[in-house]
Protein backbone atom coordinates (compact mmCIF):
# COMPACT_ATOMS: atom_id res chain seq x y z
CA UNK A 1 0.00 0.00 0.00
CA UNK A 2 1.10 3.40 0.86
CA UNK A 3 1.67 3.84 4.41
CA UNK A 4 3.32 7.00 6.11
CA UNK A 5 2.68 9.32 9.18
CA UNK A 6 0.49 11.93 6.58
CA UNK A 7 -1.90 9.19 6.54
CA UNK A 8 -5.01 8.98 8.68
CA UNK A 9 -7.60 6.99 7.30
CA UNK A 10 -9.02 4.03 9.43
CA UNK A 11 -11.71 1.54 9.49
CA UNK A 12 -14.23 0.85 12.07
CA UNK A 13 -14.38 -2.60 14.16
CA UNK A 14 -18.29 -2.68 12.86
CA UNK A 15 -16.52 -2.42 9.22
CA UNK A 16 -14.57 -4.85 9.64
CA UNK A 17 -16.07 -7.39 11.80
CA UNK A 18 -19.03 -7.57 8.56
CA UNK A 19 -16.31 -7.85 6.29
CA UNK A 20 -14.92 -10.62 8.03
CA UNK A 21 -18.04 -12.12 8.22
CA UNK A 22 -19.01 -11.88 4.85
CA UNK A 23 -15.60 -13.21 3.85
CA UNK A 24 -15.82 -16.41 6.17
CA UNK A 25 -19.16 -17.16 4.90
CA UNK A 26 -19.51 -16.29 1.13
CA UNK A 27 -15.93 -16.31 -0.58
CA UNK A 28 -13.13 -18.32 -0.28
CA UNK A 29 -10.66 -16.67 1.16
CA UNK A 30 -9.21 -18.14 4.10
CA UNK A 31 -6.24 -15.61 5.73
CA UNK A 32 -7.17 -12.04 6.75
CA UNK A 33 -4.12 -10.06 6.85
CA UNK A 34 -4.01 -6.66 8.93
CA UNK A 35 -1.74 -4.02 7.73
CA UNK A 36 -1.19 -0.58 7.38
CA UNK A 37 -0.25 2.29 8.11
CA UNK A 38 0.20 0.36 11.15
CA UNK A 39 -2.41 -1.79 12.67
CA UNK A 40 -1.79 -1.45 16.63
CA UNK A 41 -2.60 2.12 15.88
CA UNK A 42 -6.42 0.77 16.03
CA UNK A 43 -6.05 0.18 19.87
CA UNK A 44 -8.43 -2.87 21.64
CA UNK A 45 -10.33 -3.08 17.74
CA UNK A 46 -7.59 -4.98 16.09
CA UNK A 47 -6.91 -7.72 18.97
CA UNK A 48 -11.09 -7.93 18.55
CA UNK A 49 -10.59 -8.01 15.07
CA UNK A 50 -8.25 -11.14 15.02
CA UNK A 51 -10.23 -12.79 17.85
CA UNK A 52 -13.17 -12.26 15.72
CA UNK A 53 -11.23 -13.48 12.20
CA UNK A 54 -10.35 -16.71 14.39
CA UNK A 55 -13.53 -17.20 15.87
CA UNK A 56 -15.14 -17.62 11.92
CA UNK A 57 -12.01 -19.86 11.72
CA UNK A 58 -9.92 -17.94 9.21
CA UNK A 59 -5.86 -17.54 9.95
CA UNK A 60 -4.48 -14.31 10.41
CA UNK A 61 -1.16 -12.01 9.75
CA UNK A 62 -0.33 -8.82 10.94
CA UNK A 63 2.31 -6.51 10.12
CA UNK A 64 3.62 -4.16 12.17
CA UNK A 65 6.44 -1.26 12.39
CA UNK A 66 6.80 -2.33 16.01
CA UNK A 67 6.62 1.34 17.19
CA UNK A 68 4.95 -0.55 20.74
CA UNK A 69 7.83 -2.09 22.12
CA UNK A 70 9.44 0.66 23.59
CA UNK A 71 10.52 -1.59 26.31
CA UNK A 72 10.72 -5.55 26.81
CA UNK A 73 8.13 -5.21 29.20
CA UNK A 74 5.60 -3.52 26.97
CA UNK A 75 7.01 -5.68 24.40
CA UNK A 76 5.98 -8.80 25.82
CA UNK A 77 2.83 -7.61 26.90
CA UNK A 78 1.42 -6.89 23.06
CA UNK A 79 2.77 -9.97 21.59
CA UNK A 80 0.98 -11.70 24.63
CA UNK A 81 -2.19 -10.08 23.74
CA UNK A 82 -2.01 -10.61 20.08
CA UNK A 83 -1.72 -14.50 20.88
CA UNK A 84 -4.78 -14.24 23.30
CA UNK A 85 -7.12 -12.52 20.56
CA UNK A 86 -5.58 -15.96 18.14
CA UNK A 87 -2.90 -14.05 16.15
CA UNK A 88 -1.25 -16.97 13.41
CA UNK A 89 1.86 -14.82 12.14
CA UNK A 90 3.27 -11.69 12.86
CA UNK A 91 5.40 -9.51 10.59
CA UNK A 92 7.75 -7.10 12.04
CA UNK A 93 9.24 -4.72 9.10
CA UNK A 94 12.20 -2.64 9.02
CA UNK A 95 14.62 -1.03 6.61
CA UNK A 96 15.91 2.33 5.42
CA UNK A 97 12.23 3.65 4.96
CA UNK A 98 11.23 2.68 8.71
CA UNK A 99 14.15 3.83 10.17
CA UNK A 100 13.61 7.47 10.52
CA UNK A 101 10.22 6.61 12.51
CA UNK A 102 11.22 3.53 15.08
CA UNK A 103 14.22 3.02 17.04
CA UNK A 104 15.69 -0.14 15.36
CA UNK A 105 15.96 -1.49 18.89
CA UNK A 106 12.04 -1.61 19.05
CA UNK A 107 12.52 -3.77 16.19
CA UNK A 108 14.62 -6.59 18.18
CA UNK A 109 12.27 -6.17 21.72
CA UNK A 110 9.54 -6.98 19.64
CA UNK A 111 11.36 -10.26 17.45
CA UNK A 112 12.77 -11.56 20.54
CA UNK A 113 9.74 -11.22 22.68
CA UNK A 114 7.64 -12.76 19.79
CA UNK A 115 9.72 -15.41 19.42
CA UNK A 116 9.09 -16.78 22.67
CA UNK A 117 5.49 -17.10 21.94
CA UNK A 118 3.03 -18.87 20.63
CA UNK A 119 2.68 -17.66 16.98
CA UNK A 120 2.75 -20.00 14.09
CA UNK A 121 5.12 -17.89 12.45
CA UNK A 122 7.52 -14.46 12.96
CA UNK A 123 9.03 -12.68 10.11
CA UNK A 124 10.80 -10.02 10.22
CA UNK A 125 10.25 -7.65 7.06
CA UNK A 126 13.37 -6.24 5.07
CA UNK A 127 13.61 -4.62 1.91
CA UNK A 128 16.88 -3.45 0.36
CA UNK A 129 18.67 -2.39 -2.66
CA UNK A 130 21.89 -1.53 -4.18
CA UNK A 131 22.12 1.90 -2.24
CA UNK A 132 20.17 0.89 0.89
CA UNK A 133 22.54 1.29 4.14
CA UNK A 134 20.48 -1.36 6.67
CA UNK A 135 21.55 -4.18 4.72
CA UNK A 136 21.78 -8.51 6.18
CA UNK A 137 24.76 -7.69 8.49
CA UNK A 138 23.14 -4.69 10.30
CA UNK A 139 20.00 -6.95 10.64
CA UNK A 140 21.93 -9.70 12.17
CA UNK A 141 23.93 -7.44 14.08
CA UNK A 142 20.40 -6.09 15.51
CA UNK A 143 19.13 -9.46 15.75
CA UNK A 144 22.53 -11.32 17.42
CA UNK A 145 21.86 -14.08 14.79
CA UNK A 146 21.40 -15.14 11.03
CA UNK A 147 18.17 -16.22 10.30
CA UNK A 148 17.25 -17.83 7.74
CA UNK A 149 15.99 -16.08 4.09
CA UNK A 150 12.71 -17.10 2.62
CA UNK A 151 14.24 -15.92 -0.57
CA UNK A 152 17.68 -16.99 -2.11
CA UNK A 153 19.74 -14.22 -4.61
CA UNK A 154 16.92 -15.49 -7.42
CA UNK A 155 14.34 -14.45 -5.35
CA UNK A 156 12.84 -17.65 -5.58
CA UNK A 157 11.33 -19.16 -2.44
CA UNK A 158 14.03 -21.47 -0.46
CA UNK A 159 12.50 -24.56 0.89
CA UNK A 160 12.98 -25.50 4.97
CA UNK A 161 13.21 -28.86 5.45
CA UNK A 162 12.74 -28.22 9.34
CA UNK A 163 9.33 -27.02 9.69
CA UNK A 164 7.76 -28.15 12.94
CA UNK A 165 9.13 -25.56 15.79
CA UNK A 166 7.11 -23.31 16.43
CA UNK A 167 6.90 -20.51 15.53
CA UNK A 168 8.90 -20.66 12.60
CA UNK A 169 11.22 -17.46 12.51
CA UNK A 170 12.81 -16.15 9.01
CA UNK A 171 13.43 -12.79 7.69
CA UNK A 172 11.23 -12.18 4.26
CA UNK A 173 14.41 -10.74 2.36
CA UNK A 174 12.72 -8.61 -0.65
CA UNK A 175 14.69 -6.12 -2.96
CA UNK A 176 12.74 -2.79 -3.06
CA UNK A 177 10.16 -1.52 -5.89
CA UNK A 178 9.61 1.68 -7.61
CA UNK A 179 6.00 1.86 -7.10
CA UNK A 180 4.42 4.31 -5.45
CA UNK A 181 6.21 7.05 -3.98
CA UNK A 182 9.28 4.93 -3.99
CA UNK A 183 8.72 5.34 -7.47
CA UNK A 184 9.11 9.10 -7.69
CA UNK A 185 11.72 9.30 -4.99
CA UNK A 186 14.25 6.58 -5.79
CA UNK A 187 16.70 6.73 -8.65
CA UNK A 188 17.15 3.18 -11.24
CA UNK A 189 20.39 2.74 -9.12
CA UNK A 190 18.47 2.16 -5.99
CA UNK A 191 16.96 -0.89 -7.77
CA UNK A 192 18.18 -3.85 -7.95
CA UNK A 193 17.89 -4.97 -11.75
CA UNK A 194 17.43 -8.81 -12.47
CA UNK A 195 17.59 -10.64 -15.36
CA UNK A 196 16.44 -14.06 -13.65
CA UNK A 197 13.40 -12.55 -11.84
CA UNK A 198 12.01 -10.78 -15.64
CA UNK A 199 12.76 -14.41 -16.50
CA UNK A 200 10.48 -15.83 -14.10
CA UNK A 201 8.12 -13.69 -14.21
CA UNK A 202 7.36 -14.04 -17.64
CA UNK A 203 7.41 -17.99 -16.69
CA UNK A 204 4.93 -17.46 -14.55
CA UNK A 205 2.49 -15.32 -16.24
CA UNK A 206 -0.77 -14.22 -15.05
CA UNK A 207 -0.19 -12.50 -11.30
CA UNK A 208 -0.97 -14.84 -8.73
CA UNK A 209 -2.12 -11.56 -6.12
CA UNK A 210 -4.70 -9.36 -8.51
CA UNK A 211 -7.81 -10.08 -6.99
CA UNK A 212 -6.93 -13.85 -5.89
CA UNK A 213 -5.40 -11.07 -2.92
CA UNK A 214 -7.30 -8.41 -2.56
CA UNK A 215 -7.24 -5.75 -0.07
CA UNK A 216 -9.12 -2.62 1.52
CA UNK A 217 -8.39 0.42 1.67
CA UNK A 218 -9.00 2.97 5.02
CA UNK A 219 -12.06 4.51 3.06
CA UNK A 220 -13.48 1.45 2.72
CA UNK A 221 -13.02 0.76 -1.52
CA UNK A 222 -12.12 -2.82 -2.28
CA UNK A 223 -9.03 -2.46 -4.43
CA UNK A 224 -7.42 -5.83 -6.22
CA UNK A 225 -4.57 -6.20 -4.45
CA UNK A 226 -2.13 -4.16 -2.94
CA UNK A 227 0.94 -3.90 -5.03
CA UNK A 228 0.75 -0.50 -4.54
CA UNK A 229 -1.53 2.40 -4.60
CA UNK A 230 -4.49 1.46 -6.19
CA UNK A 231 -7.17 3.31 -4.78
CA UNK A 232 -8.73 5.62 -7.78
CA UNK A 233 -6.56 3.55 -10.12
CA UNK A 234 -9.25 3.11 -13.28
CA UNK A 235 -8.21 -0.54 -13.61
CA UNK A 236 -7.08 -1.97 -10.24
CA UNK A 237 -9.52 0.24 -7.85
CA UNK A 238 -12.51 -2.59 -8.30
CA UNK A 239 -15.69 -0.04 -5.87
CA UNK A 240 -16.38 1.67 -2.99
CA UNK A 241 -18.02 -1.00 -0.33
CA UNK A 242 -20.00 1.79 1.19
CA UNK A 243 -22.46 1.00 -2.49
CA UNK A 244 -22.25 -2.75 -2.31
CA UNK A 245 -21.56 -6.07 -0.82
CA UNK A 246 -18.02 -7.45 -1.17
CA UNK A 247 -19.25 -10.21 -2.58
CA UNK A 248 -20.92 -7.88 -5.35
CA UNK A 249 -17.38 -6.21 -5.68
CA UNK A 250 -15.63 -9.33 -6.12
CA UNK A 251 -17.90 -10.75 -9.07
CA UNK A 252 -17.51 -7.75 -10.94
CA UNK A 253 -13.73 -8.32 -11.22
CA UNK A 254 -14.17 -11.76 -11.53
CA UNK A 255 -15.83 -10.54 -14.98
CA UNK A 256 -13.58 -7.82 -15.33
CA UNK A 257 -12.02 -7.78 -18.80
CA UNK A 258 -8.68 -6.00 -17.78
CA UNK A 259 -8.40 -7.62 -14.43
CA UNK A 260 -8.60 -11.11 -15.93
CA UNK A 261 -5.81 -10.35 -18.25
CA UNK A 262 -3.56 -9.11 -15.86
CA UNK A 263 -4.49 -12.09 -13.22
CA UNK A 264 -4.04 -14.76 -16.40
CA UNK A 265 -1.69 -13.50 -18.86
CA UNK A 266 0.44 -11.23 -16.39
CA UNK A 267 2.17 -7.73 -16.73
CA UNK A 268 5.11 -8.88 -18.81
CA UNK A 269 2.83 -10.79 -21.38
CA UNK A 270 0.82 -7.46 -21.98
CA UNK A 271 3.65 -5.63 -22.74
CA UNK A 272 4.63 -7.78 -25.19
CA UNK A 273 1.28 -7.86 -26.53
CA UNK A 274 0.93 -4.32 -26.68
CA UNK A 275 4.65 -3.23 -27.82
CA UNK A 276 3.84 -5.79 -30.62
CA UNK A 277 0.96 -3.70 -31.78
CA UNK A 278 2.56 -0.60 -31.06
CA UNK A 279 6.78 -0.28 -30.54
CA UNK A 280 6.00 3.43 -30.28
CA UNK A 281 4.15 2.85 -26.54
CA UNK A 282 6.72 4.43 -23.53
CA UNK A 283 7.47 1.01 -21.81
CA UNK A 284 11.00 1.17 -20.26
CA UNK A 285 13.74 -1.36 -20.75
CA UNK A 286 13.33 -3.18 -17.78
CA UNK A 287 11.33 -3.34 -14.63
CA UNK A 288 11.91 -4.36 -11.10
CA UNK A 289 9.28 -6.40 -10.35
CA UNK A 290 6.23 -7.61 -11.38
CA UNK A 291 4.18 -4.26 -9.71
CA UNK A 292 6.74 -1.88 -11.51
CA UNK A 293 5.34 -2.74 -14.91
CA UNK A 294 1.53 -2.89 -13.78
CA UNK A 295 1.62 0.07 -12.37
CA UNK A 296 3.01 1.36 -15.60
CA UNK A 297 0.61 0.17 -17.68
CA UNK A 298 -2.19 1.01 -15.45
CA UNK A 299 -1.22 4.16 -14.94
CA UNK A 300 0.60 5.92 -17.82
CA UNK A 301 -2.38 7.19 -20.32
CA UNK A 302 -0.65 6.01 -23.04
CA UNK A 303 -0.38 2.70 -22.38
CA UNK A 304 -3.64 2.37 -19.81
CA UNK A 305 -5.44 3.56 -23.37
CA UNK A 306 -3.50 0.53 -25.42
CA UNK A 307 -4.82 -1.47 -22.79
CA UNK A 308 -8.36 -0.51 -23.25
CA UNK A 309 -8.23 -0.56 -26.57
CA UNK A 310 -6.93 -3.99 -26.86
CA UNK A 311 -8.71 -5.77 -24.16
CA UNK A 312 -11.17 -7.33 -27.12
CA UNK A 313 -8.60 -9.17 -29.12
CA UNK A 314 -7.76 -11.00 -25.64
CA UNK A 315 -11.09 -12.36 -25.03
CA UNK A 316 -10.65 -15.40 -26.92
CA UNK A 317 -7.39 -16.26 -25.08
CA UNK A 318 -8.77 -15.10 -21.72
CA UNK A 319 -12.00 -17.05 -21.67
CA UNK A 320 -10.12 -19.98 -22.77
CA UNK A 321 -7.69 -19.76 -20.08
CA UNK A 322 -10.42 -19.67 -17.45
CA UNK A 323 -12.17 -22.60 -19.18
CA UNK A 324 -8.57 -24.68 -18.77
CA UNK A 325 -8.42 -23.64 -15.03
CA UNK A 326 -12.18 -24.70 -14.32
CA UNK A 327 -10.61 -28.09 -16.41
CA UNK A 328 -7.93 -28.43 -14.13
CA UNK A 329 -9.91 -27.31 -10.49
CA UNK A 330 -12.89 -29.78 -11.72
CA UNK A 331 -9.71 -32.80 -12.02
CA UNK A 332 -8.55 -31.53 -8.63
CA UNK A 333 -11.83 -32.01 -7.03
CA UNK A 334 -12.61 -34.78 -8.49
CA UNK A 335 -9.57 -36.32 -7.72
CA UNK A 336 -10.14 -35.35 -4.00
CA UNK A 337 -13.80 -37.02 -3.97
CA UNK A 338 -11.99 -40.37 -4.82
CA UNK A 339 -9.18 -39.83 -2.35
CA UNK A 340 -11.68 -38.81 0.55
CA UNK A 341 -14.06 -41.91 -0.16
CA UNK A 342 -14.06 -44.65 2.52
CA UNK A 343 -12.26 -47.99 1.57
CA UNK A 344 -14.00 -50.59 -0.34
CA UNK A 345 -15.04 -52.65 2.90
CA UNK A 346 -13.81 -56.08 2.63
CA UNK A 347 -16.33 -59.07 1.42
CA UNK A 348 -17.17 -61.19 4.00
CA UNK A 349 -14.77 -64.66 3.03
CA UNK A 350 -16.36 -66.92 4.61
CA UNK A 351 -14.45 -70.12 6.52
CA UNK A 352 -10.95 -70.18 5.68
CA UNK A 353 -10.87 -73.08 2.70
CA UNK A 354 -8.95 -76.30 4.18
CA UNK A 355 -6.57 -76.18 1.24
CA UNK A 356 -4.33 -73.49 0.63
CA UNK A 357 -2.61 -73.11 -3.00
CA UNK A 358 1.33 -72.29 -1.92
CA UNK A 359 2.70 -70.69 -5.09
CA UNK A 360 6.73 -71.45 -4.83
CA UNK A 361 9.56 -71.13 -8.17
CA UNK A 362 6.83 -72.21 -10.63
CA UNK A 363 5.20 -75.19 -8.91
CA UNK A 364 1.69 -75.28 -7.25
CA UNK A 365 1.02 -77.58 -4.80
CA UNK A 366 -2.63 -78.30 -3.54
S1 LIG B 1 1.16 -7.09 -10.62
FE1 LIG B 1 -0.48 -5.53 -10.60
S2 LIG B 1 -2.29 -6.65 -9.93
FE2 LIG B 1 -0.53 -7.90 -9.42
S3 LIG B 1 -0.03 -7.37 -7.30
FE3 LIG B 1 1.22 -6.07 -8.62
S4 LIG B 1 0.07 -4.19 -8.87
FE4 LIG B 1 -1.34 -5.76 -8.11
Amino acid sequence: MNSGPERKGRLTFTQIRGWIDEIAHQTEIRTIIFAGGEPLLLGPDIFAAISHARLRCLSTRLVTNAYWALNDARARDICQKLVDAGLDELNISIDDFHLPYVDPLNVRRAFQAARRMDFQSVVVVHCTGPTTTFNDEQLDALLGEQLPRLFDGARERTLFDTPGRRPFVCISNTSLQAVGRAGQCLLSSDIEMDERWERRSREIGGCPWAVRSPAITPDGHLVSCCGFEVRGNEVLDIGDLAGHSLTELLDQADRDLPLNWIALEGPYAIMDFLKARDPTLPFHERYGSYCELCQHIVTDPAIQKALFDNMDRRVFHILQRREDIKAVLQQQAEVEDWLSEPAIEPQPTGPMPEYQTTVTGGHAHG
